[in-house]
């Protein structure tokens, strides 16, 4: 009798990637996992990709169908832009109507890097990429393994965070193959990400160019390489992430930050477990009142070595996760430390505030974003 076949939804496949920054080539593993992995991606298929900031989940951006399967994977509303990720500066403008004075000024300071650049979008992207808006979202990854990528299947690569929508971003493999599954159809694994969060978008369609999401690269540094004033766009009010921007007198707010940058809610970015954002004092009196009532508490924590904390911290009902006092390093290991925590069966979240700096901006927008007191 031939064999039953076995109905089982087929695994991803994950292929580590290793290419040391000063070697010139990759390794034959690793130059044959780019080779599978640019087929399936000129095949309409999806494959989630390292870059420097997240964990990527790419599709030919030039593939409506191919596009489609990205919202679908990632459960993404419609109305939520993706960020096309392209080898270099000549690719983005093909992709660009116009290329104004900003984006070549902030592209030739910072790309390859962790700058989205938002430009008015030629004919040839596909309306699903920019959730039929007229603007495009443009970035050249520093990972040299994406860029090599994105030549070898000779296309620009559309490519939101690998999670599911308003979930944490993925900033290891591991990160993707739990939240994404089989959705995907090949995880390329480089290990964790450089800088753990997602890169700063710059609106280049106005004047000042605008900073929509904060990022890696802060406003101090991108007003220094244009030359010039950026401005930062506000958090939306507190608002449900579904809820439109409206004017007190009842109308839309036409230049609003929620219409210029969709798909940045207030609810983002957000573990499963509540999680809330306070000032060190006030963390120090929450944590101890939930232990107190006979939660399970995490606490992402600034000052580990504080005698109120090591006190707190004798209950083995608290999880102090040590957090770092640059913002580089804090960066990094955000979400790992969010993913670390939504695994451990907690009732609760508190982070420390962080300082209101620029550097920070990026972190503060995240720890903003990640607050919320629903249930599991
Ligand atoms: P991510 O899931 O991290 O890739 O998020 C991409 C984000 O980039 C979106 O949620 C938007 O906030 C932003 N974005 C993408 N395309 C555009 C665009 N055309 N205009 C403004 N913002 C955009
Ligand atoms: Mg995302």
């Amino acid at each position: 009798m031939p064999p039953v076949p076995v109905n089982r939804p087929s695994l991803p496949r994950l292929a580590r990637v290793d290419w040391p920054a000063e070697a010139a080539h990759p390794s034959a593993a690793t130059a044959a996992a780019i080779a599978i992995a640019a087929e399936l991606l000129t095949n309409g298929q999806l494959v989630a990709i390292p870059t420097e900031t997240v964990y990527g989940l790419a599709a030919n951006a030039l593939d409506p169908d191919a596009v489609a399967l990205i919202y679908r994977a990632k459960g993404r509303p419609p109305s939520n832009p993706l960020i096309v990720h392209v080898a270099d500066t000549a690719m983005a403008r093909q992709l660009a109507a116009d290329w104004p004075e900003a984006a070549e000024r902030a592209t030739a300071a910072c790309w390859p890097g962790p700058l989205t650049v938002v430009v008015k979008k030629s004919a040839d992207v596909p309306d699903i990429v920019t959730a039929g808006g007229p603007t495009v979202a443009l970035r050249c990854p520093a990972h040299h393994l994406t860029r090599q990528l994105i030549e070898r299947a000779g296309c620009p690569l559309a490519a939101p965070s690998a999670n599911r929508s308003e979930a944490i971003s993925p900033t290891t493999a591991q990160h993707v193959l739990e939240g994404l599954g089989n959705r995907v159809s090949l995880i390329l694994d480089a290990g964790s990400c450089e800088h753990g969060l997602e890169s700063t978008v710059l609106d280049c369609t106005v004047v000042p160019p605008r900073i929509l999401r904060p990022g890696p690269l802060s406003a101090e540094h991108l007003a220094a390489a244009l030359g010039a004033e950026v401005t930062l766009a506000a958090l939306p009010e507190a608002s449900g992430p579904d809820e439109p921007a409206i004017e007190t007198d009842g109308t839309p707010r036409e230049a609003d930050t929620a219409a210029r940058s969709p798909g940045q809610q207030r609810r983002h970015y957000a573990p499963q477990t509540p999680l809330e954002l306070l000032a060190a004092d006030a963390a120090a009196e929450r944590v101890s009142n939930r232990l107190a009532a006979g939660e399970r508490v995490g606490w992402l924590c600034r000052s580990p070595d504080d005698a109120t904390v090591h006190r707190l911290a004798a209950s083995p009902a608290l999880v102090v996760v040590p957090m770092p006092n640059d913002p580089a390093a804090y960066g990094r290991m955000l979400y790992a430390s969010l993913h670390a925590l939504d695994h451990r069966e907690l009732d609760r979240l508190v982070a420390d505030a962080v300082p209101t700096d620029q550097a920070w901006a990026a972190i503060a927008d995240r720890l903003s974003r990640a607050q919320h007191t629903g249930s599991r």
